[in-house]
């Protein structure tokens, strides 16, 4: 099956009950059943079966089905923000005294999250230039995860996967990739030896903008020591699913991140059309970032399609199909990227990325406010930067738009 067929067919049954071509929404809290034996078969995980919304659900359900399946994960959890897929995906796995090791060019709220887990002894290190030997070189006898993004949210950098994944592997330690910006259709992590991958589903999944949330998916592929972790000792009786067997008897269902029905239904028609809205987004961007490279009034374009950016050869080998739909520009000044945002006509000034139209943000004021000035220029974050989430519109409106934007300068 190719993409955009799996999209449609793969786990993607009509609904047993009605034969519906779209698992229906079950807004209900709670699952009835006949005996007192059943639900104790179902919380013993000795029947599959529903039983709370927050533990599982069957909307919800059919929706981790699909997105396992798209990145060849052995199973997925979905709930209810890509922080909350970030947050648990980390903290199923660590405790007091670990440390985690990260790519610096990485979403703002993630930074944050990991600022917030030294409170509780888990300490994070970054890497900055994003060099698989980089990383490498970083692991210490503490580090037990590495987290990177597909494309870098903002920072717009591409890491070797493979290469980096050899290189932790060799030490032992799982690689987790927020597969958010370039999505299933760009690449998938696992196939690369990515041991998780997660996503805010709020984003390209979703498609439009309707909702938030998350997921993560499970390879099944590493090889949980239990001296390096021995929270899942436990869990190490169920094999390759032990990661998510107990992410999904503890902290999934004891935090309550639970992911919504509606939610879930809206994602899942979201995904549907996921290939061919990437395929016009993609090539959007690409055209945007060519014409824009070119007007002499922008310090800067970075766009991993473009070969002037640093990470173009191993975006061109990892990614198949484009190089995702976010670009940024230097403008020169504060002032200058104000201006170039208040005076788009098309593009949303707004907090968000993987809509169906063209949006614009100023990351230093808004997601990057509370960073230190280091980590924002870790992250590539700088005062005169404007992030650009490619749309849908009619490329000629969007370039025109820009051009004209820019030209005001
Ligand atoms: C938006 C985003 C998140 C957080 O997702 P929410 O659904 O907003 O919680 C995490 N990672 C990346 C790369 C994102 O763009």
């Amino acid at each position: 099956m190719r993409f955009n067929t799996a999209l449609l067919h793969r786990n993607n049954r009509a609904d047993g009950a009605t034969g519906a071509t779209q698992t229906p929404i079950y807004q209900s809290g709670a699952f009835a059943h006949e005996t007192a034996e059943e639900l104790e078969e179902i919380f013993g995980n000795h029947r599959p079966g529903f039983s709370y919304t927050r533990i599982n659900n069957p909307t919800v359900e059919a929706f981790e089905r699909r997105v396992a399946a798209l990145e060849g994960g052995i199973g997925a959890v979905a709930c209810a923000s890509g922080m909350a897929a970030v947050s648990l995906a980390a903290l199923n796995i660590l405790k007091e005294g670990d440390e985690i090791l990260s790519a610096s060019g990485i979403f703002g709220g993630t930074i944050g999250l990991f600022h917030d887990l030294r409170d509780y002894g888990i300490r994070t290190r970054y890497v900055s230039d994003g060099r698989p030997e980089s990383f490498e070189n970083q692991i210490t006898g503490r580090t037990r995860l590495i987290f990177i993004e597909t494309i870098g949210n903002p920072k717009l950098d591409v890491i070797d996967i493979r290469a980096l994944c050899e290189a932790a592997h060799r030490h032992g330690v799982p690689v987790i990739v927020d597969n958010t910006a370039a999505t299933p259709f760009l690449v998938r992590p696992i196939e690369l030896g990515a041991d998780v991958v997660v996503h805010s589903v709020s984003k390209y999944i979703n498609g439009s903008g309707n909702s938030i949330g998350g997921i993560l998916v499970d390879s099944g592929n590493f090889a949980w020591e239990e001296e390096r972790y021995p929270s899942l000792s436990q869990f190490l009786k169920f094999g390759k699913f032990a990661y998510l067997a107990k992410l999904r008897n503890g902290l999934f269902r004891n935090i309550g991140s639970c992911f919504s029905p509606f939610n879930a239904f809206l994602c899942s028609l979201g995904l549907e059309t996921l290939g061919i809205r990437m395929e016009r987004l993609c090539g959007n961007a690409q055209k945007l970032a060519r014409q824009l490279s070119e007007n002499p009034k922008l310090a800067c374009v970075n766009y991993p399609g473009l070969e002037s950016s640093p990470w173009h050869r191993t975006a061109q080998k990892q990614f198949s199909g484009g190089y995702g739909a976010i670009l940024t520009l230097r403008t020169g000044s504060k002032e200058n990227a104000f201006f170039v945002i208040d005076h788009l006509k098309y593009a949303c000034n707004i907090a968000n990325i993987g809509d169906l139209r063209t949006l614009v943000i100023h990351p230093a004021s808004t997601i990057y406010a509370n960073s230190s000035p280091a980590e924002k220029e870790d992250a590539g974050v700088y005062e005169d930067l404007i992030r650009v989430s490619v749309g849908l519109e009619d490329i000629e409106d969007l370039m025109e738009d820009f051009e004209s934007a820019v030209g005001g300068l």
